[in-house]
């Protein structure tokens, strides 16, 4: 299964336009994707591969 580009917060299917997509900080292998509403609000983000959660 190929993932899409999808925010980590609330799962929609990113756009390009205002879309963060950046590797974990923490581990550097989970892909963690942000759309522009969740940058927006801050809304916090997971990583799937080691869990970490943060802004
Ligand atoms: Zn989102
Ligand atoms: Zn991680």
């Amino acid at each position: 299964m190929m993932p899409e580009n999808r925010c980590s917060s609330c799962g929609v299917v990113m756009k390009r336009k205002g879309a963060a997509v950046f590797k974990c900080p923490v581990c550097g292998e989970g892909t963690i994707g942000r759309c522009a509403q969740c940058r927006d609000q801050s809304v916090p983000y997971r990583c799937e591969a080691c869990g970490f959660e943060g802004p």
